[in-house]
Parts: C-alpha cells; sequence; structure tokens
C-alpha cells in the first residue's frame, strides 16, 4: 500500500496501549529484513531515515526503497526522518516524499528549538504531514556519559507542556535516562518522570536510544504513553554479526548475497521479537487497528490522498 503518516498510526498506538517500532533504514537487506517482519507480524511500521543513511545511500536511494518497500507490504508503513537537524532538511525531505518528520534542536537555546520547530510543523502541517521534535537531550553513548549526565539532560515536565502548546507538534522524543548507541541493555529508564510528562501533555511520546534500555522498562514506558520505540543499534549489531558468521561459515565465497541474506534474516528476527514485545504485533486487522477503542478503529489506517 502507498506510504502513511505517522498522525493516525502513533494515535492507535496511544489509545491501544503499544507502541510503533521505528527502525533505521540503512540498506536494502535492513529494509526487506523489517517490512518481512511487519508483514508476517501483521504489525503497522515505521521506517526512518537517518542523516547518516542520507548520507551513505543518497536521499533517493534511502526514500525510493522505503517506498517501494511500503507499495509491496499490506501493512501500514512510515517513511520518517530521523533526527532532522534544520529546517532545511525537512523541508528537502518533505518534498522526497517523508510522511513523517522530525527537527531534533535539543542542542538549541529553547527558545530557538521552539521557533523552528513551530516553522517546520505550520509547514508540513500545511501537507498533512506530522512532526515529532525533542526536549531534553538523549545523550550519545560516545560521548562517555555519566549518570549525573544523563539526568541532568532529562525533559523538563512543564517545559514539555509550553513547548508542545507552543509548537502544536504531533509527538514529542523525551529524555528519561536512555543513550543512543549503547551496545548492552542496562539503562533503566525514570518512569516517575514519565508519569510526570505524561500528566502535562496528551500527544504521543517517542523513546530514542531503546537498544541500551532493559526491555521490562521499554513494556513499563509503553503503559505510559510511548508510543514510537527508536531501534537502530541493535539491528546493526544483528546485521555485522550475521555477517561475520557467514564470512567465518564460507570464507572462499564471493557471492556477497550468500552472506546478506543471512543480515537480512539476522534483522528480521530481531524486529519480529521487538514488535510483539511492543505489543504492534496482530494489530493490523481487515478492519483497522486491533487494540484500538472502536471509535477510533473504523478511522483511516492513515494513507495520504
Ligand atoms: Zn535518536
Amino acid at each position: 500500500m502507498p506510504l502513511v503518516t505517522s498522525k493516525e498510526m502513533l494515535q492507535a498506538a496511544l489509545e491501544g496501549h503499544f507502541a510503533v517500532g521505528a527502525f533505521n533504514a540503512n540498506n536494502m537487506e535492513q529494509i526487506q529484513g523489517i517490512i518481512d517482519a511487519a508483514v508476517e507480524e501483521r504489525s503497522p511500521v515505521i521506517l526512518q531515515v537517518s542523516q547518516g543513511a542520507i548520507d551513505y545511500a543518497g536521499l533517493g536511494y534511502a526514500s525510493a526503497m522505503v517506498k517501494v518497500a511500503a507499495q509491496e507490504a499490506d501493512v501500514p508503513v512510515v517513511l520518517h526522518l530521523d533526527h532532522g537537524g534544520s529546517y532545511v532538511q525537512n523541508v528537502v525531505c518533505l518534498r522526497a516524499g517523508f510522511t513523517s518528520l522530525m527537527f531534533d534542536g535539543s542542542k538549541l537555546p529553547y527558545e530557538e528549538n521552539v521557533r523552528i520547530t513551530k516553522q517546520i510543523v505550520e509547514l508540513a502541517g500545511a501537507v498533512g504531514i506530522p512532526v515529532e521534535a525533542e526536549l531534553g537531550k538523549v545523550l550519545q553513548s560516545r560521548d562517555s556519559v555519566s549518570e549525573d549526565d544523563v539526568r541532568a539532560a532529562m525533559t523538563d515536565p512543564l517545559q514539555a507542556r509550553d513547548f508542545v502548546e507552543k509548537t502544536g507538534i504531533s509527538s514529542l522524543a523525551v529524555a528519561i535516562g536512555s543513550v543512543h548507541a549503547m551496545q548492552a541493555a542496562e539503562a533503566e529508564l525514570d518512569i516517575e518522570r514519565l508519569k510526570e510528562i505524561r500528566a502535562q501533555i496528551d500527544i504521543p511520546m517517542v523513546l530514542h536510544g531503546s537498544s541500551g534500555v532493559k526491555e521490562e522498562s521499554e513494556v513499563e514506558a509503553i503503559q505510559h504513553g510511548i508510543c514510537k520505540i527508536n531501534v537502530a543499534t541493535m539491528l546493526n549489531q544483528a546485521f555485522v554479526g550475521a555477517l561475520i558468521q557467514a564470512y567465518k561459515d564460507a570464507p572462499d565465497n564471493v557471492d556477497p548475497r550468500k552472506w546478506l541474506v543471512r543480515s537480512r534474516d539476522a534483522v528480521k528476527e530481531v524486529v519480529r521479537h521487538k514488535m510483539r514485545l511492543f505489543g504492534s504485533s496482530g494489530q493490523i486487522t481487515a478492519s483497522g487497528y486491533a487494540s484500538a477503542p472502536k471509535s477510533f478503529r473504523s478511522a483511516q489506517l492513515g494513507h495520504l490522498e
């Protein structure tokens, strides 16, 4: 089916107390692994393209591959910009057909973050495309952050309310204890902080850096308004791990497809596991989202006209 926007998808997740996995799309095999899992699991899915993926594959390739994947799938697929760094980059991705945007102004002074986010929301809103923004900072593990750094960068609940009111965003990435690019799932989320933010805002919230978070903590967060969970590092680990093993098994092989198919399958199994954990498996039925209230279920799955 054609791409859908993340607006209805995340609203269904909020109403139905599940989360949609947002998986990073870096190459064809990763995209195929993700989509195959979504189709088999009857799960909605977000394929997200980062600046790194755009640098690697080129915007044209990256967006076209996701569009083809969506076209061939019979579950809803969103093409999302992960950590858009500027107004211009969001405009470029909007023109390239992205159905969900993100502006990450978390490193900017607060008022500047508000100003640019609002501009993007107004522009994208004119053509029905929702925007995610970030408040507080989800740090990078390569910065070798301390416990205190993570705590100091957490989202402030009252500021979150002000931010949502002033910008009109559709979803908010919150900093509640996760860190990007962690190699092991060791972090516990600050669920009390999440509840405090939830008490102030009613839009879907997004968890970044999930590869470093304990799974029981993720599940708890979904019960308190986390509707989109970004998964990147874990997919890369699965991809590379399978590739190394495939090479060891057949070091004389010169056909890359024979190795890459193993990586594709490994990605698919990680995605399947996450979709079951997040409760998005089995959500797509003939009449709409399974867990959403009846009044909402009949609403469209979010197709772009
Ligand atoms: Zn992120």
